[in-house]
């Protein structure tokens, strides 16, 4: 029998602001300084909910760059759009994920699709960014739409509620997302009243954040809704028990024992990548919209 694995710490968000004229977000790392504890994860971003009346000018964030790890849109209301300079475009509803890997180089805009924009309507998203080793930073953009069809749902126990297996696996079930280092990331839905217990590989990182409802973990720590709590990487065993309906995002990584040198959309390993970044992004190296 695996042993639980501690909760650690529980973080509220530790900022809030615009991102473009699309995106209220409520930061929960790096702002709590919960940098290195995460990795391969670097940041997360809660979007919304928002309501937006309707528009001719769809909303959201234009043209800006990245280098050196991966952007991942989970759309949970809503519809996204998304362009980059490597000749990508995609749509994303609710269910659906966008696995964006910067690698080298993009120039994206991030917007909220035309129609959906000219309806109005809420926009509830997690932006993760997840980093990537020295060795593949500098490799050629990638791009995976992976559409809520194609991301198995797997039935809890006792009818609690799902897992969909965005990537990494689940007793089994494999995600659909191609990543460059092992990572599990689960979009989980309990049901009020019910019980429910995942296993993790215990070396690496793991956080749970909470987007709906409210849950007990490990039948110690109560989690509110935007609440993410950071676990030990002792032990194997979560228990969770929602007291409401929930929907939760489950991060598990193996973590990347490299340095770390961020600046704006740029996370290379040193702050002499950093500044080349920077250049190459002003000399036009990572190409333009068109
Ligand atoms: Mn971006």
């Amino acid at each position: 029998m695996e042993s639980i694995k501690p909760v650690l710490h529980v973080y509220q968000s530790g900022s809030t602001h615009w991102v473009g004229d699309g995106f209220h977000v409520r930061n929960l790392f790096p702002s709590n300084d919960l940098d290195q504890q995460l990795s391969p994860f670097l940041l997360l971003d809660y979007a919304g909910p928002t309501h937006f009346p309707p528009t001719d000018r769809p909303r959201g964030v234009g043209e800006h760059p990245h280098r050196g790890f991966e952007t991942v849109t989970i759309v949970y209301q809503g519809v996204l759009e998304h362009r980059d300079s490597a000749g990508n475009h995609g749509t994303i509803g609710p269910g659906d994920v966008q696995w964006m890997t910067a690698a080298s180089g993009v120039v994206h805009e991030e917007k909220h699709e035309r129609e959906f924009a000219k309806r109005g309507g809420t926009v509830e998203m997690v932006q993760l960014w997840v980093n990537l080793p020295a060795a593949l930073k500098m490799t050629p953009p990638r791009y995976q739409t992976l559409l809520r069809a194609q991301i198995p749902e797997v039935d809890l126990p006792d009818g609690a509620g799902l897992v969909r297996v965005i990537a990494g696996d689940f007793h089994g079930v494999k995600g659909p997302a191609n990543t460059y280092t092992p990572i599990n990331l689960y979009d989980l839905r309990l049901k009020a009243g019910h019980h429910a217990e995942l296993t993790v590989p215990a070396a690496y990182n793991t956080a749970i954040f909470l987007l709906h409802g409210d849950i007990l973990l490990n039948g110690s720590h109560a989690l509110k809704a935007s609440e993410l709590a950071l676990f030990d990487t002792s032990g194997e065993r979560i228990a969770i028990d929602a007291r409401e309906d929930a929907t939760l995002l489950v991060l598990n990584g193996e973590p990347i024992h490299e340095p770390v040198a961020r600046r704006g959309p740029f996370v290379m390993n040193t702050e002499e990548e950093l500044v080349q970044a920077a250049n190459d992004y002003q000399a036009g190296k990572m190409g333009h919209l068109h």
